[in-house]
């Protein structure tokens, strides 16, 4: 068939191929059509097994809003729809129910201040215009709400409504327009994979040839996903609320308002209020699978669970007492376990893209989520940083029944939790634990969750439980984590750092094919391990980790767990099939120490017959040594910038070696450390973490990790020429590492820059610094579409704003701790 669209009946014809193929015509699917026809791709198929918004989306209360976002690509998206709802309409002559009255989030506690006013000051530097107003004022606009207990709102004009099926018709219009062709009253049966690809969608009317799939079908894409051996983890959950008669004094123009202190929002709908749910404790829906004739569907209301949250209700907007109920409305929306959407092509497959799992947003994220999934499959890197939506972050284990639904539980309720730094989920927990569990918790060890392994996040002194208080400031915890800190930095310490993935790469051709996908050198003697980030061909981060040659046919790589599926996804992609290298994931062949500090050296010799010092193990390698009766991998490697090792454990040995060290340490004063005292040390070093504060959208070069990449080595590696032509044009910005000069402030994630008085970028991570005395961030700091060069960051005069006070900092492009990496080489 060729790749013009079919004129006339033609047009109508059920096709035999296709370029796309779109499974689901809810506004995700729509939107994402939309957008493939904007960039000019043809031969577009859509697939919806009902009718257009029969899904999830007809129901949808319809909110939209582009601000209280902590996330630059979230904002991104959601601003992006905005923009295009504010215009669709004219666009395709539909109507979309677009009503930009405004939204305004209300605080009634001191840490939800100041987590809205840090929000803001996010939003606004990404030009979201975001109003602080008194309660007086809320009370002006919005006079039936009890106002006495708000300490302030945050008034953001732009964001407000829509009506969500007519922005999806709106969408599919414009699709059709472009040349895309929708078949309702058709169902995907079956994905027919050969080669790593899907190369033919079965449906009830017949089989379409493919090129490329993609998956919306909301809380079925976890089905479908399964037709195609991918990976969807996600949950239909319920999701309530409650329309009122029409109640005097509520009128069309009052700005949407939110209390996520009481997990609600109200806006008015004909006349009446349409009163919403995020409750902390939901419920899980469909657990045996979604009924076969789902279309337009609702679900039976539990009003007993409901009305305590009614109740609150009636305080907030008394005149809900004495309204009629309208409709009180039940729909199943999807929830991922860590509520971020996924998004992109999924890593068992090189084909099958994924849009699903949009946690209650899938409106206002709609028109930013079709734009980003066409510009990423037209041009197969995406242009936003996709770290925290990339399918390829969920891991086999997530989509177990019981962890889905056991996490369902709380992820609707956690979008209107405080936002608190380092908080996590509390369901679904202990589904992975290192074979030092038990030993650490026994030593005072408060866990937090990565990638499902209960890690150590720090330790509490004997008596005291050890147990989080959350707040914006200083938190219970801060003055352990700070002794941890400093017992690395002089003395000795210990972490467990099992959560570390490895895959094993190896066979004759593995070094020849390692070498074109790492940026850095591996062909290294044996023993040898290198740090290296993995490119695409725009020269931008698709993997940091290190790779260490443990033979001349054998490498083995490092990288963080919750990256593993994407590392080995990019290693298949990349090693061709008939190559003699092969790829293992060996995460659970080898627990992990890691063993830091000046006192490392003397402590480990304590230990081993083998000779540890600077000549015998030099920086960078890795050795077997003995330890007790076991033999462990050592790599003398650091990311805390001291003399340490991380020993790699056959996990049959794991409580042995741990238990000897402990014994043998008792005469060195070592201490157990967790992940964030792991977090400052680095942070203090300017060590990079990916998904952190690097992410897809970074170069090695503009991040500071120039030092790490091979231009000349002989065949290249992937990415090399983008980076040469970005050496020519110069750098878009350049990752900066602050310090403020008043020790009190806390850095955590987002907080502004400001050069000479003007925004510049935002701090991606943060952490206190202390050994250094204050706060420690990085961040990318930019010039207005200029190059920036390393006079414009020595020339400037620097402050970072937190909840709105600025304060001034000290930004360096080297690492202000140890900027020489002597410790680490002592
Ligand atoms: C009560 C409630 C209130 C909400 N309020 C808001 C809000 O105010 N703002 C907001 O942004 N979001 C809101 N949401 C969330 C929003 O509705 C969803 O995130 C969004 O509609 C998801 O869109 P989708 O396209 O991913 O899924 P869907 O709309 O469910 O579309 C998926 C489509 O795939 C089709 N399909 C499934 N299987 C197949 C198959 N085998 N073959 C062919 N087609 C198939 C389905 O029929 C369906 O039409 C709310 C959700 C609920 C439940």
């Amino acid at each position: 068939m060729p790749d013009d669209q079919p004129l006339g009946k033609l047009a109508n014809r059920f096709p035999q191929h296709a370029k796309v193929v779109i499974i689901g015509g809810g506004v995700i699917g729509c939107s994402t059509a939309y957008h493939l026809a904007k960039l000019g791709w043809k031969d577009i198929v859509l697939l919806e097994r009902t009718q257009l918004t029969a899904g999830t989306t007809w129901h949808a209360a319809g909110l939209i809003e582009s601000g209280g976002f902590f996330s630059a690509t979230s904002l991104e998206m959601t601003k992006y729809t905005l923009e295009l709802y504010r215009s669709l309409e004219a666009e395709t002559g539909q109507a979309t129910g677009n009503k930009n009255v405004g939204m305004i989030t209300i605080a009634t506690t001191p840490d939800r201040l100041e987590e809205l006013r840090r929000v803001a000051a996010f939003d606004r530097a990404f030009g979201v215009e975001m109003e602080e107003l008194s309660a007086g004022k809320i009370k002006e606009i919005w006079p039936l709400a009890y106002t006495d207990d708000i300490l302030a709102g945050f008034f953001s004009p732009g964001d407000g409504r829509v009506n969500p099926i007519d922005v999806t018709m709106a969408l599919a219009k414009g699709a059709r327009t472009g040349g895309v062709r929708i078949f309702e009253e058709t169902t995907v049966t079956g994905l027919t994979t050969e080669d790593q690809r899907v190369t033919r969608v079965v449906t009830d009317k017949g089989e379409i040839q493919a090129e490329v799939v993609v998956n919306c079908a909301g809380m079925w894409a976890r089905e479908i996903g399964k037709l195609a051996g991918v990976n969807v983890p996600l949950q239909p959950t319920e999701h309530y609320y409650l329309i009122t008669e029409a109640i005097e004094g509520i009128h069309t123009d009052l700005p949407v308002l939110v209390d996520p202190d009481k997990y609600a929002y109200y806006r008015e709908e004909v006349g009446g209020i349409l009163f919403g749910l995020f409750e902390p404790v939901s419920a899980p829906w469909a657990l045996d699978g979604i009924p076969k004739d789902f279309s337009f569907g609702e679900i039976t209301p539990d009003w007993d669970r409901m009305m305590p949250y009614l109740e609150e209700a009636m305080k907030r907007i008394p005149a809900l007492e004495n309204a009629g109920i309208h409709q009180f409305f039940c729909g199943p929306e999807s929830f991922t376990p860590d509520l971020g959407p996924m998004m992109g092509l999924a890593p068992e497959l090189d084909n099958f893209y994924v849009a699903a799992g949009f946690n209650s947003l899938g409106i206002l994220l709609g028109g930013g989520a079709g734009r980003v999934m066409a510009q990423w499959i037209v041009d197969g890197v995406p242009d936003v940083d996709v770290t925290e939506i990339d399918i390829a972050r969920m891991l086999p284990f997530e989509n177990t029944p019981k962890y889905v639904k056991d996490r369902a539980v709380e992820v609707l309720g956690f979008m209107f939790e405080d936002r608190y730094p380092n908080k996590h989920f509390k369901t679904a927990r202990n589904a992975r634990k290192s074979a030092f569990y038990d030993r650490l918790a026994a030593a005072g060890a408060y866990f937090g969750v990565y990638a499902g392994w209960e890690y150590p996040d720090w330790f509490a002194p004997e008596g005291i439980e050890p147990k989080v208080d959350y707040s914006w400031g200083r938190q219970n915890w801060f003055e352990y984590s700070a002794a941890e800190h400093r017992a690395t930095r002089e003395n000795v310490t210990m972490l467990d750092y099992s959560v570390m993935g490895k895959i094993l790469v190896q066979g004759r051709d593995a070094e020849k094919h390692l070498n074109r996908i790492c940026a850095n050198d591996i062909a290294v003697p044996d023993g040898r391990c290198v740090y290296t980030q993995w490119l695409n061909e725009t020269g931008t981060i698709e993997a940091d980790v290190t790779v260490t040659r443990l033979a001349k046919d054998r490498f083995l790589i490092l990288t963080a767990d919750g990256t593993i599926t994407a590392v080995q996804a990019w290693l298949r992609r990349h090693i061709p099939a008939d190559a003699h290298a092969f790829v293992t994931n060996i995460t659970s062949a080898y627990s992990v120490l890691n063993v830091q500090g000046p006192k490392s050296r003397d402590f480990l010799s304590s230990v081993t017959h083998a000779d540890m010092s600077h000549d015998a193990f030099p920086f960078l390698t890795m050795q077997e040594i003995d330890i007790g009766y076991a033999l462990v991998k050592a790599l003398r490697v650091t990311y805390v910038g001291e003399l340490g090792w991380e020993l790699y454990i056959p996990t049959e040995f794991s409580l042995h070696v741990f238990d000897t060290l402990v014994e043998a340490g008792k005469d060195f004063g070592l201490e157990h450390i967790g992940l964030q005292a792991l977090n400052t040390l680095r942070l203090e070093r300017a060590y990079r973490d990916y998904g952190g504060d690097i992410d897809n959208t970074d170069t090695p070069l503009e991040v500071g990790l120039g030092y790490f990449v091979r231009f000349n080595k002989p065949g290249g590696f992937i990415g090399r020429d983008a980076l040469l032509r970005l050496k020519e044009t110069g750098y878009r910005y350049r990752m900066i590492q602050f310090l403020l000069e008043d020790p009190e402030p806390l850095l955590h994630y987002g907080e502004i820059i400001y050069r000479d008085g003007k925004p510049v970028g935002y701090i991606r991570a943060g952490g206190y610094g202390h050994t250094l005395g204050a706060s420690v961030g990085v961040g990318p700091v930019e010039k207005e579409g200029e190059t920036v060069t390393v006079d414009f960051i020595k020339s400037g005069s620097f402050e970072i704003d937190i909840a709105g006070v600025r304060y001034p900092a000290k930004a360096s492009l080297r690492p202000m701790y140890d900027p020489k990496g002597l410790r680490v080489r002592s």
